[in-house]
């Protein structure tokens, strides 16, 4: 845990962050509270069931937010599990107010107080009594392309 009592931008703050990583190959999680000078997310709209991925990624309008405090919880993925999950960085942000939130695109820190873990397990679950699942027939290179397209 350290705090932050400067502005700085996400991109500055990711490199901070990562010094304080023990290696590059565990997952690491994310808690940043604090005020943001900028904060800029996307967010999917509520869609139909069996409406393609690739259509609901493409529709997520983006949106901004000055001088606003809130708190981000997130992910970081090692670049060994880019597949299973995305690597990099993946962060929500939610505001104290609760009236803005959504996944982080970029942002600026006034100053706050950044929390780091390193996770020590993956639980992946199976939807086995979906028939839907169970049966689908999915395309594993467009699958592939829509995630490249909306990550
Ligand atoms: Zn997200």
């Amino acid at each position: 845990m350290f705090n932050q009592y400067d502005p700085i931008n996400d991109q500055d703050l990711a490199k901070k962050m990562e010094s304080f990583y023990d290696g590059e190959n565990l997952f690491r999680s994310i808690k940043i509270k604090g005020h943001f000078s900028n904060m800029h997310v996307r967010m999917i709209p509520k869609s139909e069931t069996n409406t393609k991925f690739a259509e609901v990624a493409n529709n997520q309008p983006e949106h901004s937010a000055t001088d606003i405090s809130g708190t981000i919880v997130g992910i970081w993925t090692p670049k060994i599990f880019h597949g299973i999950s995305v690597a990099g960085y993946h962060l929500h942000f939610i505001s104290d107010d609760l009236s803005f939130g959504g996944h982080i695109m970029d942002y600026t820190l006034e100053y706050g107080q950044i929390e780091l873990g390193a996770v020590d397990q993956l639980d992946q679950r199976f939807p086995v009594q979906d028939r839907n699942y169970l049966h689908a027939k999915l395309d594993l290179e467009a699958l592939r392309n829509d995630i490249d397209k909306s990550e």
